[in-house]
């Protein structure tokens, strides 16, 4: 069974932590509830930290020409200065961080989808547009991929998320502690497969990056091979990606197989590719090859378990590793 590193995430503090909403509420999460174990969570409630109470008078962006306002209109008090300096001060004194987990449609905290009025009060609105603290998140880590936590419901997206962060995170403990060409090869070989699958030519890429013909710097080769790890995990993998990995995986085993054997496993795979039956049916029989042929290369490889199967809900089962 493989051993992960946790992630370091950031998460807005009121989805699972504290009832520090407006209203005084706490959002009850089993996403975040589930993950705890796996990961380091750092909660932070922006709204909180410059000063407002619990609960607290509304507060809302305001569109200002092309720019917008954070402004509390029973106050009449403009927070965006204070909002972003505490942001860039916050952000200014994390180590590396993994990812964020952030609270949706919140004019702080909100990725893309916090409402911009055209007025204080009664005004309709005119745009949606990433919260303060979010436009903050974005320029100080430009590259990172972030969620909020009404996406994570969806199981595809939140496979996709959990596989970046267990995937990030083990390359930032080998940053810190074992930063070599030799400790970043056997990551690349490691995750042959799971990169495979999420963009081949990225992947390739990795590979020219890692074998370095071109003599860079150590310090070089990371930061390169790190910009294109991030850019890899842009978007989910589809089925035909998925497929082409596993015909790949069972390339190793099909001489030694019965024709019953291989005609089951072609089976499953256009179930798979039909959408009757998960891709999870199809890695469980190339995963029990790999134990009956003792293929340690292949059980090494991070594509049968990209993330810890205990963040696998009940509710997932029969939609394992499904696709978009
Ligand atoms: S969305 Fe952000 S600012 Fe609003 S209560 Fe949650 S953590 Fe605080």
């Amino acid at each position: 069974m493989r051993t992960f590193i946790k992630p370091k995430i950031v998460v807005s503090k009121c989805l699972e932590f504290s009832a520090c909403r407006y209203n005084g509420d706490k959002i009850n999460d089993d996403i975040i509830a589930n993950l705890q174990p796996f990961v380091y969570f750092i909660p932070v409630c922006p709204e909180v930290e410059i000063g407002l109470g619990t609960p607290r008078d509304v507060i809302r962006l305001v569109a200002n020409g092309e720019e917008s306002r954070l402004v509390q209109p029973k106050t009449g008090h403009d927070l965006t200065e204070s909002m972003t300096e505490f942001s860039n001060e916050f952000l200014g004194s994390l180590d590396d961080i993994d990812g964020f987990i952030l609270k949706g449609r919140s004019p702080s905290c909100g990725i893309s989808d916090a409402k911009v009025y055209s007025g204080l009060e009664k005004a309709p609105v005119v745009r949606t547009e990433s919260g303060v603290f979010t436009k903050a998140i974005k320029n100080s880590y430009p590259n990172i991929l972030l969620e909020d936590e009404g996406r994570l419901k969806n199981f595809i997206i939140r496979e996709h998320y959990f596989t970046y962060l267990f995937t990030i995170a083990e390359f930032r403990e080998l940053k810190e502690k074992n930063k070599t060409i030799a400790a970043l090869m056997q990551f690349q070989a490691r995750n042959k497969y799971l990169f495979m699958a999420m963009h081949l030519d990225k992947m390739r890429n990795m590979g020219k990056i890692v074998a370095n013909h071109e003599k860079k710097s150590l310090e070089d080769v990371f930061t390169q091979y790190e910009e294109e790890l991030i850019l890899l995990f842009a978007k989910p993998p589809n089925a035909d990606a998925h497929i082409n990995v596993c015909q790949h995986v069972f390339g190793y085993f099909s001489k030694q197989l019965t024709l019953p054997e291989k005609e089951h496993f072609h089976s499953m795979l256009e179930r798979f590719q039909q959408r009757k039956s998960p891709l999870s049916s199809v890695l469980s029989i190339l995963r029990s090859w790999c134990y009956r042929f003792d293929n340690q290369y292949l059980l090494r490889q991070t594509y049968f378990e990209p993330y810890p199967e205990e963040l696998i809900a009940i509710s997932d089962s029969g939609k394992g590793r499904n696709l978009s």
